[in-house]
């Protein structure tokens, strides 16, 4: 094979693998490098997302939602399921499938699209030159590229005297492959990673302290919708102190001790488990040699433009490893922007309009500015709202928590954030991405022709109370 290639890209998570297909659709001839290990032992591309991220944490939210759903919602349906019993293993097996399952279909993706994968490490050196150390161990390869992506992604942070031992104490990976339903469960941050595997070990048992440092719940959410999650997370009997600051862990007698500082002092808590999820920072371990010309952030992110170019030319950088959130939908749709930028289409991502979802029970998701930072900007804003109690599908389907909060220009009436607290609020989302990208007004959404009965509708009618005419609640 030919060590020359018009892309390679370094790293096989949705901002990699992503703009491999999309390099190679477009004509160049494309490498890509990914250094994860399935737990077959095997190349396992798709990154943290499709590995330990995204889709396993959903799986298990779904198998956990299936577990609380059998023991607390099929009576008022009249469906009696007696001694419901949760099989961890079985539960994890699946979740391993799903994986399995997507990170195969990448590789065929990758192999249908005549991508040339390499499986281990790779090294930007100087001259557009890429040093492969494969994952078998066997010799370096070197590649040349006319263009280099670097989509290595991120990695959990882990706090000064709360050290990851895998079994105890983990992050997102080893909370993702508990063998048993731990009795309690401590979960450092209430967070995105918190909130969602804290929901599922909840669901299925364990008794889940949530330890989060800021006094604000959700603090990037709107008020309104971080106020009502944080009361309906409490009635699931997620258990959250705000305003807590961890200052150590350690392990004793088979049992995690933690010490916090808040508004009381000090105080001890002790767990079977403990999750660590305080966020997460770029990984460039071992990527970049020390005379390649790429530079780093203050943040330890690779430093790129709008465009995502980096210090050197030819070196482009995307997804959780460069400035940004770190969202598999916004890695992914740099890894396509770039790809058509090097094939020389234009291309360019709105980051205004990048949704962001909690996969909670109800969802939480929005879209644009919050009512605190159009405030903070002194932008002049109305607002619309609506229950989902006051819907008729969401009472249908047991799903009446939550509401929908629009926000729109005083003047132009132009959508500026959208709110959705509430079932299926990731999919419910999408519709209000589409109407800021078109720079719509709340007077399309509630000129537009809804299906009854959905939840769609909740959206519909935040949008009609925007201008104080919503059909199903006192205006
Ligand atoms: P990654 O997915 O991290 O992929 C980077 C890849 O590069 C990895 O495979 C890594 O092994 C490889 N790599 C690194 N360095 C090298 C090197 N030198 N050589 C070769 N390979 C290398 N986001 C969402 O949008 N929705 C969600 O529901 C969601 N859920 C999440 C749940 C959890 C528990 C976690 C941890 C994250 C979640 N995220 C979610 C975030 C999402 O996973 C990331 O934003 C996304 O994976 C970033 O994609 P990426 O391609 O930039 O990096
Ligand atoms: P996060 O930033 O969402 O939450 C971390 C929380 O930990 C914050 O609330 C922070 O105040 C708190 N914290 C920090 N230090 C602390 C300390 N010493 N003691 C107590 N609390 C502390 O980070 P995360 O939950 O680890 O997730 C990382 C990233 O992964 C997210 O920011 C997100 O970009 C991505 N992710 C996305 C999804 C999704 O899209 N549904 C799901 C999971 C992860």
């Amino acid at each position: 094979m030919s060590d020359k290639f018009d892309v390679i890209v370094i790293g096989g998570g949705p901002g990699g693998y992503v703009a491999a297909i999309r390099a190679a659709q477009l004509g160049l001839k494309t490498a890509c490098i990914d250094a994860f290990t399935g737990k077959d032992g095997k190349a396992s591309p798709g990154g943290t997302c499709l590995n330990v991220g995204c889709i396993p944490s959903k799986t298990l939210l779904d198998s956990s939602k299936h577990f609380h759903h059998v023991q607390h919602d099929y009576a008022a349906h009249g469906i009696t399921v007696s001694d419901a019993q949760i099989d961890v293993p079985q539960m994890i097996a699946r979740k391993d499938g799903v994986v399995r399952k997507l990170t195969g279909g990448v590789s065929q993706l990758l192999k249908g699209n005549k991508v040339s994968f390499f499986h281990g490490t790779g090294k930007l050196k100087t001259g557009l030159e890429v040093e492969i150390t494969p994952a078998d161990e066997g010799d370096t390869i070197s590649l040349h590229g006319k263009n280099i992506i670097l989509a290595s992604g991120s990695v959990p942070i882990e706090i000064p005297g709360v050290p990851f031992d895998g079994e105890y104490i983990v992050d997102n990976v080893g909370a993702l492959d508990f063998d048993h339903v731990p009795d309690t469960l401590g979960v450092i941050g209430a967070g995105v990673i918190g909130l969602e595997l804290g929901s599922v070990w909840n669901r299925l048992g364990s008794k889940v302290t949530l330890l989060e440092a800021l006094p604000d719940f959700l603090a990037l959410a709107d008020k309104d919708i971080s106020k009502q999650a944080l009361r309906e997370f409490k009635k699931q009997g997620l258990e959250i102190h705000l305003g807590s600051m961890v200052k150590s862990a350690g392990v004793e007698d088979g049992k995690v001790k933690v010490t916090i500082e808040d508004a009381k002092g000090e105080h001890q808590h002790t767990f079977e488990r403990l999750l660590v999820s305080v966020g997460r920072k770029p990984y460039t371990d071992g990527l970049l040699s020390e005379d390649c010309g790429v530079k780093l952030t203050e943040k330890g992110q690779i430093d790129v433009n709008e465009q995502s170019q980096t210090s050197v030319p030819g070196v482009w950088a995307i997804g959780d490893c460069v400035r940004g959130p770190m969202l598999a939908h916004k890695a992914s749709e740099e890894g396509v922007a770039v790809a058509e930028l090097i094939a020389g289409k234009p291309a360019n991502i709105h980051f205004d309009t990048v949704p962001w979802v909690v996969y909670t029970d109800p969802e939480i998701a929005w879209v644009g500015k919050t009512e605190q930072e159009l405030q903070a900007a002194g932008i002049d804003y109305k607002t619309g709202s609506f229950p989902f109690a006051a819907n008729g599908r969401a009472l249908a389907g047991g799903h009446s928590s939550g509401m929908v909060k629009m926000l729109a220009d005083a003047e132009t009436d132009e959508i500026l954030g959208v709110h959705i607290f509430g079932a299926n609020a990731s999919e419910l989302v999408s519709e209000c991405v589409v109407a800021m990208e078109f720079q719509g007004a709340s007077e399309d959404l509630a000129r537009i022709v809804h299906a009854h009965p959905t939840l769609s509708e909740a959206v519909h009618e935040a949008a009609l109370h925007l201008d104080g005419r919503a059909i199903h609640r006192g205006n």
